[in-house]
């Protein structure tokens, strides 16, 4: 599942490529994976592209903005008139072969010749219509966390919720898109664990000195996720080739039974909040 990184490199990408772009055709091939009055998008042409959290945002000068919500498996490719490709998402093979495919959900006729794909295969994701000046209202945004690199995101603002949340795991709290923008499953156990911190730590039990290590740990692992951990459609070759270049960056995500990279315990999976959870015996407490 594309995480805050993984969104950041898809964002960077079609930057390169999309800014100027008009909207010339919309195809919805699947009802439920656009909202909006695609109309709208016929006017004007694309400004600029910024990201909430995993949330894409593509602004128009018309006023309107498209948001992407990748979810699991969605990619956004863009495929120029030359097959030359940007964006990215899920990494699958999609990124590489002939679009569209099974999996296409949306498709934008761009003015250059050019071609977006929205593509995905568990429908989870969606592009929305939503009108840029009134993104505060929309319901998904107004909910949303601070970005980790936010200054609302400071040592009291997390030390409360965690102190209203006492009982909760320190792993569940991180992954409430409500707590903090953009976290899930791989950068939550990273965090943690370059900050000596169990996923199953009681909330309440959380130290200050740990709370503050946590909060550099957070944007350190999602700073170098953005260095390595994103796949674009330019440089993806094959999803086994991806794992492995993740993997060499990653403490414990997907690493159980393989020997800590700072003490030589065994990195042991687990389940908190649900989810398939990785530490070290020896370096967290
Ligand atoms: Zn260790």
């Amino acid at each position: 599942m594309p995480e805050l990184p993984e969104v950041e490199t898809v964002r960077l990408g079609l930057e390169r490529v999309l800014l100027g772009e008009k909207i010339k055709r919309v195809e919805v091939l699947l009802k439920h994976c656009f909202h909006g009055r695609a109309s709208v998008l016929k006017k004007g042409e694309v400004e600029s592209l910024t990201r909430r959290g995993k949330l894409l945002q593509i602004h128009m000068t018309s006023g309107w903005s498209i948001l992407v919500h990748l979810r699991m498996t969605g990619q956004l490719i863009y495929v120029s008139s030359t097959e030359e490709r940007e964006g990215g998402g899920h990494p699958d093979d999609s990124l590489i072969n002939n679009l569209p495919n099974k999996h296409t959900r949306v498709v934008l006729s761009l003015s250059s010749g050019a071609t977006l794909y929205f593509n995905d295969q568990r429908t989870f994701g969606s592009l929305k219509l939503w009108k840029t000046d009134a993104l505060d209202e929309e319901p998904f945004l107004a909910k949303l966390g601070p970005e980790p690199w936010a200054k609302a995101f400071h040592k009291n603002y997390l030390g409360d919720i965690l102190a209203r949340r006492k009982r909760s795991t320190i792993k569940g709290v991180l992954l409430d898109q409500e707590v903090v923008a953009g976290l899930g499953n791989i950068y939550v156990d990273e965090a943690l664990f370059l900050a000596g911190v169990r996923p199953s730590r009681k909330a309440g039990d959380v130290k200050k000195r740990e709370l503050s290590k946590l909060m550099k740990t957070i944007v350190e692992v999602l700073e170098r996720g953005i260095e390595y951990g994103g796949v674009s459609a330019r440089d993806y070759v094959n999803a086994e080739g991806l794992k492995g270049k993740m993997q060499e960056q990653l403490y414990v995500y997907r690493r159980e039974g393989q020997l800590c990279k700072q003490c030589e315990s065994l990195i042991e999976k687990t389940k908190v909040a649900g989810r398939g959870t990785h530490y070290c015996p020896g370096c967290q407490k």
